[in-house]
C-alpha cells in the first residue's frame, strides 16, 4: 500500500510551541492586568458570527470583507470566522443589555482572528489580538484613555520605544464637505494615480491618503488636510484628545494621512509603531473612534472607541528586543523509577504534586540516562525509586542544585519539597 503524505498545518496559520508560550503568557497577563487597572472587564465572544454582521460593518471593497473566511454550516447558515473583534463585541453589548449598565462599558478580549490575506512574516491567516473597547460614551477622555492603556501595556512589555501616530477624520457633519474638496484636488491628477486610487477617487477618496502605491506618493503632501476642515464639535474633541495626551506625557506624531476607509469611523484614529519602523506592515496596534458602527449593525446610534493589537507581532518584537523570559522547566520535580515501577512512580508523583509541579520519566532507560536528561530539562529535584525503595515505601530525594541526596519515606516527600 502506498504511504500517504503526512498532513501539515493549513497555510498561513502557525503553532505556538511550549517554548514560545511563556512569552505569550507574559504579554497576555500584562494585557489583562493593565486593562483591569483601567477598569476594563474581560468579555469572550464567539469566533464564528453571522457573515452579515461582519459584512454590514465593512463594504465590498474593504479588505476585511474581501479577506473574510466565509462558509455555510450544515444548517445552511452563512457564517464567518471573525476578522476582528469589534463587530462581535458591539453585538454582545446590545444583545445582553450592557447599554443599560454603567456607561461606558469598558471591555477587553484576547483571542484568535482570521483573515484570508497573503501570508508573510508578521501576517498570518489566524492571528491573535488584544482588543479593548469603551462603548457608550463619546467623551474625548476615553480616546486618550485607550491610547494610554495601549501605551502602558506595550511599555510594560519592554516595548516602550514607540511611535504613536494620531489623526482625526471628522464625522458625518464635516467629512462630506472635506471629501468633496479631496475629490476636487485629485480629479485633475486622476491619470497619474495608481489603478486602485483611480477606482476609489469618487467612491472613497479618503483611502487615497493611505495608498502605498509609488504613483500616488508625490500628490499626498499637497492634498487638503481633514484636520483643517473639522466642524466645531470635532475640532473641540480633537483638541481635548491632544490636551489629555499632552498632560499624560504621551508623545505623538500628527499624521494627516492616517485614515479609516469606512463611514462609521469618526474622529480619532491612531496607530502604534515600534520606534524607528515605518509602514503599515509594522503596526503593533491600531484603533480609534467608531461612533457609527452600532447603527451600521442595526442598533441604536451609540458612540464608542477602542483599539486592537496583534499579539503575534508584539511577542515577536519582545523576542527580538531581547526581553529575557526565563522559560521555567515543565516540572520542578522529576520522578525516576529505576526499573519496571510505573505504578509506584505514579503514586510517588501524586504525593509530590501536593507541593510541586511533577512529571514522571517512564522511559525504560538506565537511571544514568534519566539523570542526564533531568539535568538537561532543569528539574530542581529528582525522586529516584529503586525496587528496594518501592518495597520500603521510600525514595531517594536529590536536590539538583546542591547535589545533596537523602532517603526519605514517601509520607514525608511533600513536606520535604514544600
Ligand atoms: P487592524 O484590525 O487591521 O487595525 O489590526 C490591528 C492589529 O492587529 C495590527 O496593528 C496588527 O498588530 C495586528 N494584525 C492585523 N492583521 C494581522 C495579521 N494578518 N497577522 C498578524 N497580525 C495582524
Amino acid at each position: 500500500m502506498p504511504r500517504s503524505e503526512p498532513i501539515k498545518a493549513v497555510r498561513g496559520v502557525r503553532d505556538i510551541l511550549p517554548t514560545e508560550r511563556p512569552l505569550w503568557r507574559v504579554a497576555e497577563t500584562a494585557a489583562a492586568e493593565t486593562a483591569r487597572r483601567f477598569g476594563y472587564e474581560e468579555i469572550v465572544t464567539p469566533v464564528i458570527e453571522h457573515a452579515e454582521l461582519i459584512e454590514r460593518a465593512g463594504d465590498d471593497s474593504d479588505a476585511f470583507v474581501k479577506e473574510l473566511y466565509r462558509f455555510e454550516d450544515r444548517g445552511g447558515r452563512k457564517l464567518a470566522l471573525r476578522p476582528e473583534a469589534t463587530a462581535g463585541v458591539v453585538r454582545a453589548y446590545f444583545e445582553h443589555g450592557l447599554q443599560q449598565g454603567p456607561q461606558p462599558a469598558r471591555l477587553f478580549l484576547t483571542g484568535p482572528m482570521f483573515r484570508y490575506d497573503r501570508p508573510q512574516k508578521g501576517r498570518y491567516r489566524q492571528f491573535f489580538q488584544l482588543d479593548v473597547e469603551a462603548i457608550g460614551s463619546g467623551n474625548a477622555g476615553l480616546d486618550a484613555e485607550v491610547i494610554e492603556l495601549a501605551r502602558d501595556w506595550l511599555t510594560e512589555l519592554g516595548l516602550g520605544n514607540l511611535r504613536l501616530e494620531l489623526n482625526s477624520i471628522g464625522d458625518s457633519r464635516c467629512r462630506p464637505a472635506y471629501l468633496d474638496e479631496l475629490r476636487s484636488y485629485y480629479r485633475p491628477l486622476k491619470e497619474k494615480l495608481s489603478g486602485d486610487s483611480q477606482a476609489r477617487l469618487e467612491r472613497n477618496p479618503l483611502r487615497l491618503l493611505d495608498s502605498k502605491a509609488a504613483e500616488d506618493a508625490p500628490f499626498k503632501s499637497g492634498a487638503p488636510r481633514i484636520t483643517d476642515h473639522l466642524c466645531s464639535d470635532c475640532s473641540a474633541h480633537w483638541q481635548q484628545v491632544r490636551r489629555t495626551l499632552d498632560s499624560a506625557g504621551i508623545e505623538y506624531v500628527l499624521n494627516p494621512y492616517l485614515v479609516r476607509g469606512l463611514d462609521y469611523y469618526t474622529r480619532t484614529v491612531f496607530e502604534f509603531y515600534p520606534g524607528g519602523a515605518t509602514g503599515q506592515q509594522d503596526a503593533l496596534a491600531g484603533g480609534g473612534r467608531y461612533d457609527g458602527l452600532a447603527e451600521a449593525e442595526g442598533w441604536p446610534p451609540t458612540p464608542a472607541v477602542g483599539f486592537a493589537s496583534g499579539l503575534d507581532r508584539v511577542t515577536d518584537l519582545m523576542a527580538t528586543s531581547g526581553e529575557e523570559i526565563i522559560a521555567r522547566p515543565a516540572a520542578d520535580v522529576l520522578v525516576l523509577p529505576d526499573g519496571d515501577l510505573a505504578v509506584e512512580a505514579a503514586e510517588v508523583a501524586r504525593i509530590c504534586r501536593a507541593a510541586r509541579t511533577v512529571s514522571v520519566d517512564y522511559d525504560p532507560r538506565s537511571l544514568k540516562a534519566k539523570m542526564r536528561s533531568a539535568d538537561k530539562v532543569g528539574a530542581k529535584w529528582v525522586v529516584i525509586i529503586t525496587a528496594d525503595n518501592a518495597k520500603s515505601r521510600t525514595a531517594q530525594l536529590k536536590d539538583m542544585a546542591s547535589g545533596i541526596q537523602a532517603e526519605v519515606p514517601w509520607s514525608e516527600l511533600s513536606e520535604r519539597l514544600a
